[in-house]
Order: structure tokens, then sequence, then C-alpha cells
């Protein structure tokens, strides 16, 4: 049973969540105070099944009980409780809890550090400190180490949280910190000693005090794609575009484009580099406006519209009757066909039916995609890019 309530809402300017970014950027702390939040679908799905997670957990519930009418979230929602509830077994012992939608706060470092956490056991038996961040998007992969190997700072400012916690005696020398996110990766782990916490701990106050120091440094990258500031950031702006070597001023802006099939690979890499940071400035511009738009704010040039209606019964078996009764055989209204092996496995769940489906499933990919190089998926040879095949699933 999980031991803790559920934190109440609410955001820091130095929250752990968007650590990545300001103390990548500095300037971004002040350059986004008082801006209105970005509508994003995504970013409401996220929290919808973050809340119903949270709910399972404490409900000791499934993902089909809380997310009863959403399959592709039991997908995501499902494999984050089996690895807390594995990890809450696996470090089970005398004074272990497990915390849900914790607060924590580093007022030691900064009174404004603090985040609250997806999910953190604290284990005195196996000395252990573990951190869970669900991660419920597909398109940016995140990962419990960064790039240069040090901890994802998310998950290790709850985890520093969790440490400062603990009640005095407790005796803590391990971190794991871990990262679900079915739709890009899976779950994995990084295992941290307290040395490299006390590092996370000094960059993260050196990060605080370059924020609030005079005019900040403005440096636009990945990050800036969280940036409230990012639509009106000239540093943003000008770093996508010269990367791209765009100019969006120019006269004739097709003139500036130049063809793709006369760049030399080192080229081809730095545009894709680039074609990240134009897409985010994009996405930014479009979820700006819309917002101004759905806020009664004029676009020049733009309005509000319905979106394509999609025709639909308005009651299915008032319609099938009728339809039934003006001649149409029933077998012709009605189609039966073999749930997906997913849906198989939830409604074998749902009956407590053990159904092994290795033999009777494969998988077959559509093609091949690109990827960053530190994508955890196997590269594919370019040969084998062209005709794939199928692999049992296992
Ligand atoms: S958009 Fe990027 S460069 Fe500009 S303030 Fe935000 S994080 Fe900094």
């Amino acid at each position: 049973m999980p031991d803790a309530p559920i934190a109440p809402a609410g955001h820091s300017r130095f929250g752990f969540s968007a650590a990545e970014r300001w103390l990548a950027c500095p300037a971004s702390v002040t350059a986004q105070a008082g801006l209105p939040e970005r509508p994003s679908s995504y970013a409401q799905r996220g929290t919808r099944l973050h809340e119903a997670a949270a709910v399972a957990l404490l409900r000791q519930e499934d993902a089909a009980t809380v997310l009863p009418h959403d399959e592709e979230g039991q997908d995501i929602v499902q494999p984050y409780l089996d690895t807390v509830r594995n990890a809450r077994a696996r470090l089970d012992g005398p004074g272990t809890v497990l915390l849900v939608e914790r607060q924590f706060r580093l007022d030691l470092l900064h009174a404004e550090l603090w985040g609250t956490s997806d999910a953190v056991i604290v284990s005195p038996a196996y000395r252990t400190v573990w951190c869970a961040d669900l991660k419920t998007g597909a398109g940016h992969p995140v990962r419990p180490r960064r790039a240069d190997g040090s901890i994802n700072v998310q998950i290790g400012g709850y985890a520093l949280g969790a440490l400062l916690a603990v009640p005095a005696g407790t005796i803590i020398d391990t971190v794991e910190a871990t990262v679900v996110q079915p739709l890009n990766g899976g779950v994995m782990t990084a295992v941290v000693g307290l040395a490299e916490m006390a590092d996370l701990a000094a960059d993260l106050l050196d990060g605080v005090e370059r924020a609030l120091k005079p005019n900040p440094v403005f440096l636009a990258g990945d990050h800036c794609r969280w940036c409230l500031a990012a639509p009106t950031c000239a540093a943003f702006r000008e770093t996508a575009f010269a990367s791209a070597q765009l100019d969006f001023a120019a006269p004739d802006m097709a003139a500036t484009l130049t063809d793709p099939a006369t760049l030399a690979p080192p080229d081809i890499a730095r545009a894709l580099t680039a074609a990240s940071l134009l897409d985010d400035w994009i996405t930014t511009i479009r979820e700006t406006a819309l917002g101004m738009l759905q806020r009664g704010e004029a676009v020049p040039g733009w309005k509000l519209v319905q979106k394509r209606g999609r025709r639909r019964w308005r009651d299915e078996e008032q319609a099938a009757a009728a339809l039934i009764a003006a001649g149409l055989p029933k077998h012709d209204l009605y189609e039966m066909a073999l749930l997906s092996p997913a849906q198989v496995e939830r409604v074998a769940k749902r009956r407590k039916l053990d159904v092994p489906l290795g033999a009777l499933v494969e998988s077959i990919s559509s093609g091949a995609t690109m990827a960053p190089e530190d994508d955890p998926r196997a590269a594919v040879q370019a040969g084998a890019a062209l005709g794939f095949t199928p692999q049992p699933d296992t």
C-alpha cells in the first residue's frame, strides 16, 4: 500500500521538471516569468495519465480500472504501475515506504528548488532511494542519464529531496533513478552513488545562482521546446535559423534554400539538427497563435474554425433496428474481427486467464526510420531496411 497522499499541485521557477532548461539557459527563468501556459493536447493527456497512475497506485488498482475507455493509455500506465510495484516488492523491509506524487524540497540549497515526484521508494533495509518518472510521450526520449553520463536532473532532484527527508539515523548510500517511457525505450534505470548526488546538488545551486544574476545568459538548444518564451525569444530564433542557414528576412525565401541533393553528409547532419530546432520553434508559434485565438485575441489572417465533423450513429441500437427494417440484412451491418494481441492480453488479464501468445504473434515493422545515434534501438543495415524479416514476439 502506498504510504503518502497526493501532493498539492504547484509550480516553481526552479522546479526539477524544468531543470534541464533553466540549467542550460539561465535567462529563461526571467524570460518566461508571467507568460501563460501554452495549450497542448499532449500535455493535457500527460497530466490525465499521471493522475490516473497515481490513483491506481494509491487504490492498488490496475490501469484498466482507472482508464476503462482508454486502451492506449492503459498500455502506457500499466507498465509504470508494474515497475513501481515490482520495485516496492524488491526493496521491501522494515521501514520501506512508497511515496506517490510527493513534493520534495531542497530548502537547504534554495527555497524555490522543489518538485513533485511520480513515485519514490525509501528502503532503509536496502539503504536505497528509488525514484521513478513516468513519461507518457513518444517524441522526445528521456533517459535516466544525460548524454554526458550525469544523472537525469529531474529524477535526481527528487532523489536529493528524498535523501534530505529521510529520518535521522536512516542510512542511504544508493539511488536508483528509473524512467518509464513505454512509447520510447521502455523502462531504464541508472544506479547512482552519493558522490554523484553531491555533484548534482552543486550543479543545481550553481544554476540557480547563474539565473538570479543581473543579465543572465541566453543559450538556445533542445531545451527551448519547453520554454514559454520561445515564440518571442531572439536567441532561439537566431540559433534555429543560423543552424539551418536560413534567412527568413530575405525577400525571396525560396532563393535562400539549398537543394538537399547538393549537400555533403556533414551538412545534411547539421540540417537535421537544425530541423529539430525549427520544428520546436514552429510548434511554439502554432501553440501560441491557437492560445491567442482561443482567448479572443486577434491574429491577423487567422481564425478559429470547427474541426471537420465525423458522422456517427446517434443511437446504435435504434439505427440497427431501422436499417434492418429497411431491408438491410443483419450480417451486412456488422463485422467481426479478432482483437489485437494487446487487446487479447487485456481480456485474458480481466478473465484471470494465462494465455500464452508467444507462438501466435509476430512483430512486423512497417519499415526503417531515422533516429539519433544515441537512440536505444539497434541500427538497421541499409539492405535490411528495405525488406524487414518478421521477428517472433518475445
Ligand atoms: S527560448 Fe531558449 S534561449 Fe530563449 S529563453 Fe527560452 S530556453 Fe533560453
